[in-house]
Parts: C-alpha cells; structure tokens; sequence
C-alpha cells in the first residue's frame, strides 16, 4: 500500500557559460546556453510540458550584461537560484579572467567564514541584477558540507540540492560523501549535511538530485543524456517502490545548461545530439505528467515538506 498522496517534479539546472568537451570554461568566454539555450530551446521544451525549471546561475552569468538582460526578459514560469564556483568569488578569488580556465575548488575546502562571505556575494550579486533574493542553491561540484547549509540558512535559502545519494565526491583538498544521505528531502541535522534532523519553520530544506543505485556499478541518474527515457521512467517507479510511505514523493532531474548547446559540454556535440536530448527530457517529463506528477519550482517544495 502507497501512501503517495502527491509526487512532484522539479528540474534543477546549473546555469553557466559554455565550456568545451574537457568541462573547461570557454575561450573566448561564450554564453550562447543563456542568450540562446535558455529563450529558444530550455523554456520552450519545458512549457510544452508544463515543467517548472529552477535555472541556478553561476557567478559570471550575473556580471555579464547581455545574460542579464536575457535572463530579465525570458517568458514562462520558472525560478531563478545561484550556483556557487568558489573561485571566481571574492574573498579568496582565483580567477580575475574566467576563459579557458577550469573550476577546481569544492566550497567546503575554504574555511567556513571564507565559504560563507562567497554565498553572501554570489546572493547580493544576484539581488543586484535581479531586484530580489535567492532562496534556492547547488554548490558547484556538489562540493556542499553542513557549514554551507548553515550559511545558506542565514543568506535566507530555502532549498539545497547539492546532495547527490550513493555518491563520494573528492578533489585534492576536501571530500564530500553523500553514500549514505537520504534519497528523498529531508531536513538536515544540526551540524550534518547528509543526515536527516527534524522540521522546524527556519531550517532550510535538502532536495536531492535523484539517483538510483546500482549493484557493483555507478548510480544511474534521472537526468537526459546519462539515462534513456525507459530507465528515466524506471528510477521514477523505484523511487516510488522504496519510499511508499511518504506522502510527497520528490523527482528531482538536474543538468547543466550548457549541455543543449553544441560542443559546450562533453555531452551534445552535434545538433542531431541536442535534439535527442531534448526529446528525451521532454518524453521523460511528460510520462511523469502522464502518470499524475506535478510540476514545481525547487523554493516550494520547502512548503510542501512541512509536517500536517
Ligand atoms: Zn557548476
């Protein structure tokens, strides 16, 4: 017997400029995933559906002046949250010019009030072009700790989604283990990031990317490209299975913006190849629509999760 009352999709995209096939930054330094990915072949896609995108935007999206004005003119419902690479932020920045270069740092390798100040530029960055306040965050490379959740909280965010279940994460000065973190939203313990504390109005929410694991092999993602659209439809049905006695059941699919231009990521190198991963991100999202999902911005799940 389910005790599945809802079950709620949300798409999670982290917005940055174009890279090359090796995921190093773009040289020159190019935005075609915002001023054309985003208005011409994401919302579209998603509107068809009825998917409400959350578009999570890195650092040098906000400086640059012809992605804001794209961002500020795009039509449909969607949200916009931040996506934190460490370093290309003061204090501590690395990089003065981002071309060419690669982004080695997980957040949680500065010290916490370094961390903290880089959330707190990236979130005033954004309420300066945007007029208003952030509330939904992934750290670049999934490179999150308990500290990032607590400075989060006090930026005023509502949701994290740098949590990724079944998954160690490590670069040369810090590791992240997610192996044994929840696979549906939970609000985080005190002092913990991976484990699941209890509710209370203040705390931030954690919102999963989901995985599904796999014996002796990597966990397959619900995400186009990593997955086809049938082992989409099978994480969703184990999803469903193992946590039947939730009453929300979270669906969280991620990308990369820059994955439906051409060359940009190590993914789509041709139009062809776009194509085909726009028509399976649009027929996975629309079986969930089929099968009696609903669609949300990442922000409103943190209502949803309040105890009745
Ligand atoms: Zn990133």
């Amino acid at each position: 017997m389910s005790s599945v009352e809802k079950v709620v999709v949300t798409v999670s995209i982290d917005t940055e400029c174009d890279h090359d096939s090796q995921w190093v930054r773009s040289n020159p330094l190019a935005f075609e995933s915002i001023t054309e990915g985003l208005p011409n072949r994401l919302q579209p896609a998603f509107e068809s559906v009825g998917a409400i995108p959350t578009y999570l935007l890195t650092v040098e999206v906000l400086e640059n002046k012809a992605c804001v004005e794209a961002l500020k003119h795009l039509d449909g419902r969607y949200e916009y949250g931040t996506h934190l690479h460490a370093a290309f932020v003061e204090p501590e920045k690395k990089f003065y010019d981002y071309a060419g270069v690669d982004s080695p740092d997980f957040q949680c390798s500065y010290a916490p009030d370094i961390e903290y100040q880089k959330l707190r530029n990236l979130t005033d960055l954004f309420e300066r072009e945007l007029g208003y306040r952030p509330t939904s965050f992934r750290a670049g490379r999934y490179g999150a700790s308990s500290e990032s959740i607590d400075s989060l909280q006090r930026l005023g965010y509502k949701v994290d989604t740098s949590v990724t279940p079944h998954i160690r994460w490590s670069e040369p000065n810090a590791v992240v283990d997610f192996r044994k973190a929840p696979e549906q939203p939970y609000f985080p313990a005190e002092g913990e990031i991976a484990v699941a504390g209890v509710y209370s109005e203040s705390r931030l929410l954690e919102v999963p990317v989901t995985v599904k694991p796999r014996l002796f092999r990597d966990p397959r993602w619900f995400r186009p490209w990593f997955a086809t659209v049938d082992q989409m439809k099978e994480i969703f049905r184990y999803q469903l299975r193992k946590h039947s006695s939730q009453r929300v059941l979270s669906i969280n699919m991620m990308f990369h913006s820059m994955e439906i231009i051409e060359k940009a990521s190590p993914y789509p190198q041709t139009a062809d190849e776009v194509q085909r991963f726009l028509d399976d991100m649009q027929a996975a999202l629309q079986w969930c629509a089929d099968e009696g999902a609903s669609f949300a911005s990442l922000s409103s799940l943190h209502d949803l999760y309040q105890p009745v």
